[in-house]
């Protein structure tokens, strides 16, 4: 009886990995170990981003690539931030969650006292220049020991919000710090940060400083480092022009962590486009294709598209050979279809055009849409040389943008299988 319910539970499993396939299996363990904490949310912090490209090399390694280096990477550097080690904010002798109730800007500026007092006001008051001053002038003796927390609005006004986004190059108040208050937190970023801020920024949600505590305790570390990375660039040779390339990329890094407890998982953003990139040369290395195809796995996109600028400025391939470039960022979910970014010029309009006419025929995707080039993504670099599109899906599940809560749990593949056989096909086409 025993043997015969074993037995029942097995074939039901065959049938649901038939079903599913194997891919999306492939797929999802790909997302889960790059947005495990092993990895660091794949940033500067604890060298992540390197962890996960030694990983990403492994991969590209079973599945048989070859590299377009010796080692498969293209190395550079960066200067970054690294947060790591003890990080702690204490308020009413409650320690705060931190990425749920508090987030540190990347670029703040080390802090470790008790105590620190808070001095309150709001962003009505220090939008407006004089009122700002007012505001400096009457507590110029004990601004440099305190923090100044801004209680931001529901609804800031562009004014507000321009002197909101000042505060991210320069703290006007000469404080140790700036806390600004909001209903939610805003998404953690390590782009466009200035490299001697000397202060610290950090938002909070609001609703824990309605009893106005007088004092707060911080603790935390942070150092700008020259950062070493690398870029993971393999290919598959075509079987009859060698010379002339596919390209598909995908970023490997997110946004690392913010302390030793808490790191940012990017399975949306963008594990996901990492799997779905090596699944496509799974594809292509038991389908052997005409054309050369490379595979990019870059790093420093979050940092301001900074790997895939350096691959364009030191090409390990021809970039006139380059025949399409398909960027893949953000692919859980998709329940309501693809974007296609830079699908309408002359050249990537030739395969937006097969995309939309293959999926007419088979339905992989509820919609396609189109919208104009953009620098968001890797393929804004190679769009100045060479046909290059990026493609991210719209709807379904994904845990969260930039914040603690973009888990692999979270990422939706339902819609994935057919959303690498509508893109392998149209390649095919
Ligand atoms: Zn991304």
């Amino acid at each position: 009886m025993k043997r015969l319910y074993t037995f029942i539970i097995l074939s039901c499993n065959l049938l649901i990995h038939n079903i599913n396939a194997q891919d999306s299996l492939f797929c999802r363990n790909v997302i889960c170990n790059l947005s495990s904490p092993q990895m660091h949310g794949r940033g500067c912090a604890y060298e992540g981003d390197s962890i996960a490209a030694d990983f990403i090399k492994q991969k590209c390694i079973e599945i048989g690539l070859k590299s377009l280096t010796n080692d498969f990477y293209q190395h550079y550097s960066y200067p970054a931030y690294a947060m790591e080690g003890e990080c702690n904010i204490t308020v009413n002798n409650q320690t705060m969650v931190a990425g749920k109730e508090y987030l540190i800007c990347n670029f703040s500026s080390p802090i470790a006292q008790n105590n620190i007092p808070i001095l309150y006001t709001d962003i009505k008051t220090v939008a407006i220049p004089d009122s700002l001053n007012k505001f400096i002038d009457k507590h110029k003796s004990i601004i440099p020991k305190c923090i100044i927390y801004v209680q931001n609005a529901d609804n800031p006004t562009k004014v507000e919000e321009k002197c909101l986004r000042s505060f991210k190059k320069i703290n006007p108040f000469g404080s140790i710090g700036i806390i600004v208050g909001q209903k939610t937190l805003p998404m953690a970023s390590v782009s466009n940060y200035p490299e001697d801020y000397n202060s610290a920024l950090i938002y909070v949600i609001d609703t824990l400083f309605d009893s106005k505590p007088t004092k707060i305790s911080v603790s935390f570390s942070n150092q700008l480092v020259d950062h070493n990375t690398q870029n993971v660039c393999a290919f598959i040779e075509g079987s009859e022009v060698k010379d002339s390339f596919m390209v598909f990329t995908a970023h490997y890094d997110h946004v690392g962590r913010m302390g030793k407890d808490v790191y940012f998982p990017g399975a949306h953003d963008n594990a996901s486009g990492v799997a779905a990139v090596l699944d496509i040369a799974k594809y292509f290395q038991q389908n052997k294709p005409k054309y050369s195809v490379a595979f990019l796995f870059f790093s420093g996109e979050e940092a301001g598209i900074i790997g895939s600028s350096i691959f364009v400025e030191n090409p390990l391939i021809p970039l006139d050979r380059i025949k399409l470039v398909v960027n893949l960022d953000m692919f859980c979910g998709g329940d309501e279809g693809i974007m296609v970014v830079n699908s309408q010029d002359k050249h990537t309009k030739v395969f937006y055009d097969n995309m939309v006419a293959i999926n007419n025929e088979r339905h992989y995707v509820s919609d396609i849409k189109s919208r104009p080039n953009a620098a968001n993504s890797d393929h804004y670099p190679f769009s100045e040389h060479c046909p290059a599109i990026f493609i991210y899906t719209m709807g379904g599940k994904y845990g969260g943008y930039h914040n603690i809560y973009d888990s692999c749990d979270k990422c939706g593949l339902e819609n994935y299988e057919n959303i690498i056989s509508l893109i392998v096909n149209a390649v095919a086409r």
